[in-house]
């Protein structure tokens, strides 16, 4: 069975010259348990739109989207909120990460949803990203290029089934695009975990199961 099913999805905005348009218009779209897709697109191509409608952290005009067999699509705000938090990681492009806390706290945080704060595990995924020697340090003491990685660490703290990371590279240069990307895919591949990853950065492109590429809304081959 697919870890991600979506059938019929819309989501319109109000355009400039007033009437609705769609900024995402997906007609079918599964993602399988443990693959890893990149999803490209030009900037206001609807990527982020249809990432937060997968979260559900966007409502959807009409459509359903299946998640380890939970329509999230009837769910209430609040039942939304729990199942993203147990059920799916997120990685941002601004990373996200909160400074009053050393980057330990920031994966247990991040835990604190699901199964509960699991201190041991959360040091193992630090030490897995390289951060092994920094996890009482805060966020704001980091390069960019770790910061990114303590967000991955946060992003996986649940053993989620779905990682979303929108732009996850985008703040980050071409060294640290890279091991970012492959902290990320080589963690997740590891725990089965499905990814969906934004990025404009042609060198990664080769390097997921899949490449997904949208236009205006649509998926185009
Ligand atoms: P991408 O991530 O591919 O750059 P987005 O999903 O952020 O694209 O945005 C897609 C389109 O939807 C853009 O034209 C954007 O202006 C529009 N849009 C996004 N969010 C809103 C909103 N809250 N209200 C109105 N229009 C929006
Ligand atoms: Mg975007």
């Amino acid at each position: 069975m697919a870890l991600l099913s979506i059938r019929d999805l819309v989501k319109g905005y109000p355009s400039e010259w007033g009437g609705l348009v769609d900024v995402v218009n997906v007609a079918a779209f599964e993602l399988q348990p443990g693959e890893q897709v990149l999803l490209q697109g030009e900037s206001g191509s609807g990527k982020s739109t249809l990432l937060n409608l997968i979260a559900g952290i966007l409502v959807a005009d009409s459509g359903e989207i299946v998640l380890s067999g939970e329509n999230i699509s009837s769910l209430s705000e609040s039942a939304r909120d729990t199942h993203r938090a147990r059920s799916l990681g997120y990685v941002f492009q601004n990373f996200n990460l909160l400074n009053g806390y050393s980057c330990l706290e920031n994966v247990e945080l991040g835990m604190s949803f699901g199964a509960g704060a699991d201190r041991e595990y959360a040091l193992q995924l630090l030490a897995r990203v390289g951060l092994a020697n920094r996890h009482n340090y805060r966020p704001d003491q980091l390069s960019q290029g770790q910061k990114q990685r303590v967000a991955i660490a946060r992003a996986l703290a649940n053993r989620p089934k779905l990682v979303l990371a929108d732009e996850p590279t985008g703040n980050l240069d071409v060294k640290n695009s890279l091991m970012v990307f492959e902290s990320l895919t080589r963690l997740a591949k590891e725990k089965g975990q499905a990814v969906l990853i934004v990025t404009h950065n042609p060198e990664l492109a080769n390097k997921c199961d899949r490449i997904l590429r949208m236009r205006d809304g649509l998926f185009i081959d």
